[in-house]
């Protein structure tokens, strides 16, 4: 029950009306027994300055930030952590006198891939150059991956993205274009991951960037397009006999990361997943 003491979070953005993160934070709250409430705010862009000042002034105690609000939120807040800085979009809030930004979604996507392989000292392949590849790349670095490469349609802004991982980071990064390159540089890779919005519902026929002939059975591939769950590329891997994670995985891991920023407590990873697939229409898939 919502009482005077309950404690407020929630996500803005817009549209948010479709948002996952709802059901998945309040059914952990209610698991832990949490006097806790997550709600969706439809904050339209050019308002997220008063947003923040309105959510700090009334209480609440964190928050996610969705499409348009990733970048425009940073200057609103008080301080960012490091890989936020580094990435440059922040898609959580925590308030406790003044407003701390972070981003787990780079962090999501690592844990995911870490239920099935380490990334320490991988060569990792990044298929997009957009911001969640941005989010994903800087983090994955920041975890150990030994060397990454990012592959884009517009090599221009592959090299772009390189260029700012090298230069940050000191890292091993190539840039590479979709076609040849990247099928040399698949070949002895640890793990590919498509940050693109290839074969996401309604495309869901679209020819996936890579195919089965392509990967090889060491390779581990995340689409992280998580609708459908198994999407095109995902087939071509199981094809390949690749091991996968789907893009659900990093969704329900940046919720939790979320979460534990929070609350300081890790949230049950079985209820974000269980919250997720039924939202999704996906329960048979667990
Ligand atoms: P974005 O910033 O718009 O970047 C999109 C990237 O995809 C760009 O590199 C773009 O290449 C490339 N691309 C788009 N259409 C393409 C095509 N037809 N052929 C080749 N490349 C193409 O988008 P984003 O924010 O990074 O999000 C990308 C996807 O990730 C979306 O589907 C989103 O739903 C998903 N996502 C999932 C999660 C999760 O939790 N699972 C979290 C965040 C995002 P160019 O540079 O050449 O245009």
């Amino acid at each position: 029950m919502i009482t005077g003491r309950t404690n407020v979070f929630g996500i803005m953005g817009d549209p948010v009306e479709h948002s996952l993160s709802p059901p998945m934070h309040n059914a952990a709250f209610k698991k832990l027994g949490m006097d806790s409430v997550y709600v969706p705010f439809h904050v339209k862009k050019g308002e997220i300055g008063a947003a923040i000042q309105g959510a700090l002034a009334m209480g609440i105690k964190g928050l996610n930030l969705t499409i348009p609000h990733k970048t425009s939120v940073m200057e609103h807040l008080d301080e960012l952590d490091h890989a936020a800085e580094l990435i440059g979009a922040v898609n959580t809030v925590k308030f406790n006198n003044g407003a701390k930004g972070y981003n787990t979604d780079g962090r999501g996507a690592v844990r995911a891939i870490e239920e099935v392989t380490p990334v320490k000292n991988k060569k990792v392949v990044i298929l997009g150059a957009g911001g969640a590849a941005r989010a994903v790349s800087f983090q994955i670095l920041l975890e150990g991956a030994g060397e990454v490469v990012i592959a884009n349609r517009t090599v221009e802004k592959a090299k772009a993205l390189r260029n700012d991982l090298v230069s940050n980071l000191d890292a091993n990064v190539k840039s590479s274009d979709l076609d040849l390159e990247v099928i040399g540089e698949i070949q002895d890779a640890d793990i590919l991951i498509n940050t693109t919005p290839i074969g996401m519902y309604p495309n869901i026929d679209d020819e996936p960037l890579v195919s089965a002939d392509v990967m090889h059975e060491n390779l581990v591939v995340n689409d992280i397009v998580y609708n459908p769950f198994e999407t095109g590329l995902l087939k071509e891997a199981k094809k390949a006999g690749a091991r996968v994670v789907p893009g659900t995985k990093m969704l329900i891991y940046q919720g939790v990361e979320a979460f534990k920023i929070w609350t300081g407590v890790e949230a049950p990873v079985d209820v974000f997943e269980k919250a997720l697939m039924k939202e999704l229409g996906l329960g048979e898939e667990l």
